[in-house]
């Protein structure tokens, strides 16, 4: 890092605002495989959960605070003294902590949602920052709705607020509506205008509800912001929020413009997009900037040309630097115990006892018998078939026959507390055929919301990933389940998600 440069703050933010976005919800385990990924990827500050929001909520950011080290742990609260109290007693055990308050600061909000008058605003504000600060001394406060706040109130908070002990002060674009000149000219007149400004650190929350959310928050950095709040994949309620990715490798691609650089090793980028992706069944799109598929993919033959000439005429960034084909090709049918152990700690997963281990162990070697060579996105996809608490139904055998002109059928053979079950049914296609075959026999009740297959590598000898969402009573889970088979990966998703329902362990719904 050059010295000559400020810090741009990352503040990641996918396990909170990310997983708001509905059918997005994680358990505690998939939030801290997440949140190591996050720290190795050294993001600076890890947006963990909103602590009052639910018991769930708690216990996850509380896992988050003790699981990471190296990066900041925040909570969300709003400015009111249970939610402050409740987030810092998660972040009790965190080595370094945050608590995030907001209060909304709109004449809109403040007189509809919170029927209060601004003087009475600006002083729970202050008690909020306050109370905050009695259980750690990084304090960030966020105007909800700053961006259609009046300034001149806007400044006398915010005054207000750095006063109290707020280190960092967030002006989100709530509802993404913001446009990057004027978003980016609203940060440069309040960095002006407020007296203390130079006591804290200015930072963006951008949604993509226009498609501007890099931009509003790029256009802000230009103008004195320094920390961006953003998750990955561009994860979020509605359109989501600024993608971490691109914030990162926009500002790194384009030093000669940007007066900041990050810490971050975007070598990670990758693996954890992929991990994102599989744990919320969200794929990605595969003209996606940075992670898509098809982002450092030059068709033409001009371009291939050019590149082969002579990278920078064509490619702007190495796919390398960004974890495209960085350690993939990792294992195969040979590799030993350990050296499948030694990949999954470099790859921030940890076993807890040796029962863990030998199951995805087990897995590995069947996997290895299928297929080649195993790279670190099926290391994932195997830890992520283990995660089911409970396994009520587990899948015994499966036929499928599918023919051009008749309707396909499964036979299925389903093992239930030790006894086995079996069940025949037609279906509209043969992945319809084998859900109706274990609905034949579950019989759960539950609504199908959301079917998707991934191929976990390149190759049609790469394994499936499937993630099945299901409804009932208003909680919602996603069963995961991969295997070189798409047929038996979508079985095994199906009853994932049933084994998900089953258990006590709650995915919580997005709110
Ligand atoms: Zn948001």
């Amino acid at each position: 890092m050059s010295t000559n440069k400020d810090k741009l703050v990352i503040f990641d933010t996918t396990l909170r605002d990310g997983e708001q976005s509905p059918g997005a919800s994680m358990t505690k385990d998939e939030k801290i495989r997440i949140a190591r990924m996050l720290e190795r990827m050294r993001v600076d500050v890890i947006e963990a959960g909103f602590a009052i929001a639910s018991p769930g909520d708690f216990e996850a950011v509380q896992a988050v605070a003790e699981a990471v080290k190296d990066s900041r742990v925040c909570s969300l609260a709003r400015a009111v003294g249970p939610d402050i109290i409740r987030a810092g007693e998660a972040l009790k055990n965190a080595n370094a902590s945050r608590i995030h308050t907001f209060i909304a600061t709109s004449p809109i909000h403040m007189k509809y949602k919170l029927q209060m008058e601004p003087e009475d605003v600006l002083r729970q504000a202050v008690e909020a920052v306050k109370t905050a600060r009695q259980f750690t001394d990084d304090v960030e406060f966020s105007l909800e709705d700053g961006s259609r706040s009046e300034p001149e109130f806007m400044y006398r908070i915010i005054e207000a607020v750095i006063n109290a002990g707020a280190g960092t002060i967030n002006i989100p674009d709530t509802v993404g509506y913001g446009e990057p000149g004027e978003y980016g000219a609203m940060f440069k007149r309040v960095i002006e205008s407020v007296p203390n400004s130079d006591k804290a650190i200015f930072s963006t929350h951008c949604h993509n509800d226009l498609g501007l959310a890099v931009a509003n928050s790029l256009s802000a950095v230009m103008n004195g912001v320094r920390q961006v709040e953003c998750t990955i994949n561009g994860l979020g309620e509605r359109a989501g929020n600024a993608s971490l990715e691109e914030i990162v490798m926009a500002v790194r691609t384009r030093q000669d413009l940007y007066p900041v650089e990050t810490q971050i090793d975007a070598t990670h980028i990758v693996p954890t997009s992929r991990m994102v992706s599989s744990i919320t069944g969200f794929p990605v799109q595969p003209n996606k900037a940075i992670v898509g598929a098809n982002a450092f993919a030059h068709e033409s033959g001009i371009h291939q040309d050019g590149v082969l000439k002579h990278r920078e005429t064509y490619e702007i960034m190495r796919a390398q630097d960004v974890g495209w084909g960085h350690n993939r090709l990792v294992l195969g049918k040979h590799s030993g115990r350990a050296a499948v152990r030694a990949r999954y700690e470099e790859l921030g997963i940890h076993f807890e006892d040796a029962g863990e281990f030998q199951l995805i162990f087990e897995r590995f070697k069947e996997l290895a018998d299928k297929k080649h060579e195993i790279f670190d996105e099926d290391l994932h996809s195997l830890v992520a078939g283990v995660e089911a608490p409970v396994e009520h139904f587990q899948l015994e055998d499966l036929e499928v026959r599918s023919k051009i002109g008749t309707l396909p059928q499964a036979h299925i053979r389903l093992l239930i507390e030790g006894e086995s079950h079996r069940a025949e049914a037609y279906g509209s296609g043969p992945v319809d055929a084998t859900f109706k075959a274990i609905e034949s026999i579950a019989d759960s009740k539950a609504e199908l919301k959301l079917y998707s297959v991934n191929a976990v590598t390149q190759g049609t000898d790469s394994q499936g990933t499937v993630t099945v969402r299901l409804e009932r009573d208003g909680r919602l889970v996603n069963g995961v389940g991969a295997d070189t088979d798409i047929l038996v990966a979508s079985a095994q998703a199906y009853l994932d998600a049933l084994n998900l329902l089953a258990s006590g362990e709650r995915k919580k719904k997005g709110v």
